[in-house]
């Protein structure tokens, strides 16, 4: 997806309280600074009719106004070629999770992601740690090098 339009879509998750961020008001300040003029006046156009200004396509439908999109602006967004507007409701497009699962990325993407979070790797980390640290205080516990050193062939 073009940074452009991740922008758009964060812009509109935080004014619509979509995700929570710490300070909102300066990354909407930001984004909005990084967003073309051109597309924030339409964006905003949308905004002060009720609408949103970015919406989802699902299996080829908008989901803004659940009107058939043309395939050939699905192409351009499976590509990332140009930002495409909804020829029904003018809102920006993108493509949802959804229509994206055909490719492989999506598993790869999704599976070191659970992995970081679990606790239970972290935790086997440290025991894994543990023996190593106490062995090497048995060693120093001897207090003398030479024996120490000739323990450890035996
Ligand atoms: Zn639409």
């Amino acid at each position: 997806m073009s940074e452009l339009l991740q922008n758009l879509i964060k812009l509109q998750s935080l004014e619509f309280g979509e995700i929570k961020e710490k300070n909102p008001e300066a990354i909407i300040v930001e984004l909005r600074g990084k967003i073309p003029a051109q597309i924030i006046a339409h964006y905003d156009r949308l905004l002060a009719k009720g609408k949103k200004g970015v919406a989802a396509v699902r299996n080829q439908v908008c989901t803004g106004c659940h009107m058939r999109v043309p395939i050939g602006v699905v192409t351009t967004l499976m590509h990332d070629t140009d930002i495409q507007i909804c020829e029904s409701c003018g809102r920006y497009l993108y493509l949802s999770d959804s229509t994206k699962t055909t490719g492989p990325g999506e598993n790869a993407k999704s599976k070191p992601a659970r992995k970081a979070r679990s606790p239970k790797n972290s935790s086997q980390l440290v025991s894994t740690k543990a023996p190593t640290m106490s062995f090497a205080m048995d060693g120093l516990g001897q207090g003398k090098m030479h024996p120490s050193l000739r323990s450890i062939p035996n």
